[in-house]
């Protein structure tokens, strides 16, 4: 059995949601690539009493807590005094951590508060965990069945510890089995689609299947245990991007991360040694943008919408049309292999109008000829301007990796 992990995050702005707890995210994918069995995540306001309470909870039922925040000097950080008196420990004061925060201040020039002093006080016996980016060291110690990590809210220096010191001590103190994770990465296709695709593979039990919706795609997620067969596994995600189709524009093995949808493309441009060049209306400079960086592409143009539009805008013939005229015409002044043209279709009211829509028009022109394709978007214009931007690149995708 994989040891049981909590996340316990303290702090007024945490509860009330003023800040988004975004260290209990970050530290729970990574506490399940350790091979933890993460069970349960809590957030507690500045109240004594309510972390004395959580923290002897938790000492009975989990075997490692990670907790973030309250660490700083100000009055309404209590994790330190919340661990001593929940665990009957004296704060000592420590003066190898008062060193560190004392030449924090020096290095910036500032002069050091009386109340820092505070951070310099430990529950005895804990260990200290330096921290030399910010002012509050990080500590751990062991009480009941649980071994308590304590590290500051900030997410910049939590990451940091982590990655500086906290994976390794955790890594030598548990004997961890880390699963094997694959990432199914999609466009166009919801989480609830998905799902359905999905249902009818039969999945063991010991396999994890979860979904996670970002703004630039959705990714469907596979955990196996470590000792799953290999061929097993290889199957069973053939089988799953085999339903999902040609949605899943790059699977992440466990040692090899494909990236986003711009990271793939520029694989896959390089890989087939093309080049390409753009005309972007919709997505503003968004499409160029996505690529930065990126040698294979040639020439970029941005075109607004009514500067482009045919004589007729109702008919949409005319519309494939000028998008062809207008990728032939960049074929032969950037000699790229690959012209991606994209029109829209709609004034600037229903561009800016968040309940309304614009049609896109985009045409791939390839050596072999022409490719096109038409989307409906809507939401904000930011929405509007990312979707074109993605679509357009994920067109660009389908047609590298053959696929309609
Ligand atoms: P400080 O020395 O800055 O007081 P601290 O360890 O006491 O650090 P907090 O005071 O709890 O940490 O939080 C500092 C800041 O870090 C918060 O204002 C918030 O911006 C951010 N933060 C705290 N907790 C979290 C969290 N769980 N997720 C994301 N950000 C957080
Ligand atoms: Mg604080």
């Amino acid at each position: 059995m994989n040891p049981t992990l909590e996340i316990f995050s303290q702090g007024e702005e945490v509860v009330t949601g003023q800040t988004v707890d975004t260290n209990a995210a970050w530290l729970a994918q990574e506490s399940v690539q350790l091979g933890f069995n993460v069970t349960r995540h809590t957030a507690v306001g500045d109240k004594l009493g309510d972390l004395v309470g959580l923290l002897r909870e938790i000492a009975t039922r989990a075997d490692c807590c990670l907790c973030t925040g309250g660490l700083g000097p100000t009055s309404d950080d209590l994790t330190a005094e919340a661990v001593a008196e929940a665990f009957a420990l004296p704060l000592q004061f420590d003066p190898v951590a008062y060193a560190q925060i004392e030449r924090f201040f020096n290095f910036r020039n500032r002069p050091m508060a009386a109340i820092n002093r505070k951070q310099a006080l430990l529950p005895a016996g804990a260990r200290r965990i330096d921290n030399d980016w910010g002012t509050a060291p990080g500590f751990a110690l062991q009480y009941q069945r649980c071994w308590f990590v304590f590290l500051p809210g900030v997410p910049s220096e939590m990451r940091h510890l982590f990655d500086e010191s906290v994976r390794t001590l955790l890594t030598d103190r548990f004997s961890l089995q880390p699963g094997q994770l694959i990432t199914l990465k999609t466009l166009g296709i919801g989480e609830s689609d998905l799902q359905t695709v999905l249902a009818p593979i039969a999945l063991p039990e010991q396999v994890q299947l979860g979904f996670r919706a970002g703004i630039e795609h959705v990714e469907t997620k596979l955990l196996f245990p470590h000792d799953f067969p290999r061929q097993h596994m290889t199957e069973l995600v053939q089988a799953m991007a085999q339903a999902i189709g040609a949605y899943v524009f790059g699977i992440d093995g466990p040692d090899a991360p494909v990236g986003d949808l711009a990271d793939v493309v520029n694989t896959l441009m390089n890989a087939q040694q093309r080049t390409a060049a753009f005309v972007e209306s919709a997505s503003q400079g968004l499409l160029a943008a996505k690529c930065i960086g990126c040698n294979w592409l040639l020439e970029t143009r941005f075109n607004r919408a009514e500067a482009q539009a045919p004589q007729n805008p109702a008919v949409t013939a005319d519309w494939w049309e000028l998008a062809k005229n207008l990728a032939a015409a960049t074929q032969q002044r950037s000699g790229a292999d690959l012209v991606l043209v994209q029109l829209y279709q709609g004034d600037d009211a229903l561009f800016h109008d968040k309940d309304l829509s614009i049609v896109l028009y985009n045409v791939l022109l390839t050596t072999e000829g022409f490719r096109e394709q038409s989307h409906t978007i809507n939401g904000t214009l930011k929405r509007k301007q990312n979707q074109a931007a993605l679509l357009a690149l994920d067109f660009l995708r389908r047609y590298l990796q053959d696929k309609n």
